[in-house]
């Protein structure tokens, strides 16, 4: 049987403490890396206790993604802890709804910092070190609403709709020096972020969805391993849509 490998790889994931991020760094401790669990509010200690059962090593690290001097001490601590970052995550991500007319600026300026600024800020400082090292993985969880727009929430599509151009740029700046970039962008996968969305809604949303169901943060995270393992090692500047067929 083939099995998917990241032994002896180091991966950063950001926002690990909840949801997708979580799921992620759980299938990457699973598959053999050792984990920098980025959180924000919520401890990631469990995290920390998985790895240790399977023989692995995770590092809580608290830092604010929304804040780029957090961002370089993320990936600072990540150097030191283990001495390189093969894999870079950036998935903590953050909505706040409204309609534009209503929207304040408040609510643009922190959906753009905590969702792509934040990318630009932890791409940067650990590019220097995966060029450095002529090699790197990087995935950026975008959304399909960054892709087909969504009523209510033109901060969020916009913040993964940069996410999308961002790291297709970054793809081709790169990938001559062997790191390979490339986009996730989940379509309606059960989580806190979808939790409250009302009932009537969630069954319009499924009405949408060709498999009729939400995802789950595991599909994901299984995108995520593919993409970081070496089965992916000719795939750069690509967008993964993991949505049970809703965009297409
Ligand atoms: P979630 O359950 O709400 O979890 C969000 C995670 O991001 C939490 O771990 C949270 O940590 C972290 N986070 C938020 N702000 C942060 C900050 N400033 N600094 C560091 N970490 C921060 O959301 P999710 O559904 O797992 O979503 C994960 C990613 O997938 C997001 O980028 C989201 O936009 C994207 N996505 C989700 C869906 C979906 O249907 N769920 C669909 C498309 C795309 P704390 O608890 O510590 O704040």
């Amino acid at each position: 049987m083939k099995t998917i490998s990241l032994e002896g790889q180091v991966a950063v994931v950001t926002g690990a403490s909840r949801g997708i991020g979580r799921a992620i760094a759980e299938e990457f401790i699973r598959a053999g890396a050792n984990v920098v669990v980025n959180y924000n509010k919520t401890p990631a200690d469990e995290l920390t206790a998985l790895a240790e059962k399977e023989g692995r090593r995770a590092v809580a690290v608290q830092a604010d993604v929304s804040k780029v001097e957090d961002c370089e001490k993320l990936i600072d601590t990540a150097v030191k802890e283990f001495g390189k970052i093969d894999i870079l995550v950036n998935n903590a991500g953050i909505t706040r709804d409204g309609l534009l007319m209503r929207m304040d600026q408040n609510a643009w300026d922190s959906v753009i910092e905590t969702n792509l600024r934040s990318v630009f800020a932890t791409c940067r400082a650990a590019s220097k070190h995966m060029m450095k090292a002529r090699s790197g993985c990087v995935i950026n969880i975008s959304s399909t609403s960054g892709i087909m727009g969504n009523p209510g929430q033109t901060n969020y599509s916009a913040s993964k709709a940069g996410v999308i151009g961002f790291s297709r740029s970054l793809a081709r700046e790169i990938g001559a020096r062997g790191i390979r970039v490339n986009v996730i962008a989940p379509g309606f996968i059960q989580s806190d972020m979808t939790s409250g969305l009302a009932d009537k809604l969630k069954e319009e949303v499924a009405k949408q969805i060709a498999l009729g169901v939400f995802g789950e943060p595991a599909d994901i995270a299984n995108a995520a391993l593919f993409l970081a393992s070496p089965m992916a090692r000719f795939i750069t500047g690509a967008v993964l849509v993991v949505d049970g067929g809703m965009a297409m």
